[in-house]
């Protein structure tokens, strides 16, 4: 797939458009993405377009379902929430016919969106398209809500927050587009959140790989599923702003030169829990038993530590996203007895801040410089992980805005 770019004009081609959630969040912004729809499908090309709910409305119904039962049932919470984008899919189908362009909005279920029942973070098992190539052909803008899927025997389901990315980039492959854009409020992926770090600046390409990393510890501008979607299949995208026709970043496979570089980004999630179990029993099997059993629960557990045994007690530490701490409580719970005499299971909220570049692979003293930049600030380290195209910290919460901007001065991002 080619990568697009300022002033091009592309004809001919089989175009996936993504429009995100702050892009379609009011009436003016959705004509201003119907207008857009028209100029690519203008310049001759087939369009299929994947939208969001609108800016708020997905949170807005979780918090209601929320409001009415701490734990709902996931297979109701996602009847509720495929109802944002099924709003939005009829209103720019709409504003585009008031252009006189003729489009149909189709659902998940109506384009064969199909996935396991996993429900609020299903997975896409395949897309069998409806009558998608079909309306296509008529020459019509397809216009598919994000987010949702169906199950084999017909539940809705959702693809976990932010998915109407994976929507979009799934459906690229199926119909093996030209190019997929992914729409959203900024230029592109930037070397931290923009809104964040005023410093940041965007990139022109960055690879699979460290996109991958920066959406799974916390850079919202892609869902790190989507991004692993576009990796195995080597769906090439393109991450730009629905305002302006600036160029993007363009998210592909790694070249070469990208290595130069060592530290791509910056990225922060403050949505982090710490977990402390104490009074394990320090003998084999334990941290087995502990960690299947949060597998089981579907428990994301990350950054693990465990002390040195004393006296037969053992005590670990781990991160969860904090929206899975309450399986994690309920899962040891469950099998405590096992795990040792007397078990303490303590929490406490972190942010997580990491640096990432596949540079770091053929560069070393990159924790060096990061530790010393944070010593310098005065930011206390909790705990550490590493892989080979990353280093992970977990700091204070109040800390984290601090320690983003630290670590993007630190390495003259
Ligand atoms: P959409 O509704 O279009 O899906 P999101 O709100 O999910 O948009 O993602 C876009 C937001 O991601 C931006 O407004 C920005 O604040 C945030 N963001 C976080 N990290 C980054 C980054 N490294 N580059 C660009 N944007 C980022
Ligand atoms: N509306 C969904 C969410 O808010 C999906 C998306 O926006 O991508 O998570
Ligand atoms: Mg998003």
């Amino acid at each position: 797939m080619p990568a697009s770019g300022w002033g091009q004009l592309f004809t001919h081609m089989i175009i996936v458009q993504k429009y995100g959630g702050t892009s379609v969040a009011d009436l003016d912004r959705i004509r201003n993405v119907a207008s857009r729809i028209k100029a690519t499908r203008d310049a001759g090309n087939k369009v299929v377009v994947v939208v969001s709910a609108r800016a708020g409305v997905t949170n807005r119904l979780l918090a209601d379902a929320k409001t009415l039962d701490p734990h709902p049932d996931s297979r109701e919470l996602d009847m509720l929430a495929s109802v944002g984008e099924q709003e939005t899919i009829a209103l720019t189908a709409i504003a585009l016919h008031s252009l006189g362009v003729p489009a149909v909005s189709r659902t998940g279920a109506q384009v064969g969106i199909h996935t396991d029942s996993e429900f609020t973070k299903a997975r896409i098992v395949d897309i069998t398209g409806g009558d998608l190539n079909k309306q296509l052909d008529e020459g019509k803008v397809v216009i598919v809500a994000g987010f949702q899927g169906v199950t084999e025997d017909g539940h809705v389901t959702t693809l976990g927050r932010g998915g109407s990315d994976l929507s979009a980039i799934a459906i690229a492959k199926a119909v093996n587009a030209d190019l997929c854009q992914i729409y959203t409020d900024v230029d592109g992926v930037y070397t931290a959140d923009p809104r964040q770090v005023p410093g940041a600046r965007k990139l022109n390409e960055i690879s699979y790989d460290e996109m991958l990393e920066l959406a799974s510890l916390g850079s919202k501008v892609m869902q790190a599923r989507s991004v692993e979607f576009a990796k195995k299949h080597g769906v090439v995208f393109e991450v730009r702003n629905s305002m302006n026709n600036n160029p993007g970043t363009i998210v592909k496979e790694e070249v070469a030169s990208m290595e130069d570089v060592v530290v791509r980004g910056v990225a922060a999630d403050k949505n982090q829990t710490k977990v402390v179990i104490l009074g394990l029993h320090d003998q084999p099997g334990t941290a087995a038993r502990l960690f299947t059993a949060l597998a089981k629960a579907n428990v994301n557990v990350d950054m693990i530590v465990q002390n040195v045994g004393r006296d037969g007690v053992a005590n670990v530490t781990f991160t969860v996203p904090s929206d899975d701490a309450y399986k994690a409580e309920k899962a040891v719970e469950k099998i405590s007895a096992e795990l040792g005499p007397r078990v303490k299971f303590m929490t406490d909220r972190v942010a997580k801040v990491s640096v990432v570049g596949i540079g770091m692979r053929s560069h070393s003293g990159v924790a060096a410089d990061l530790f010393t930049a944070f010593a310098e600030a005065g930011i206390n380290i909790q705990l550490i992980s590493t892989s080979e195209i990353k280093i992970s910290v977990a700091v204070e919460v109040d800390k984290a805005d601090d320690a983003v901007r630290v670590a993007h001065a630190a390495f003259a991002l």
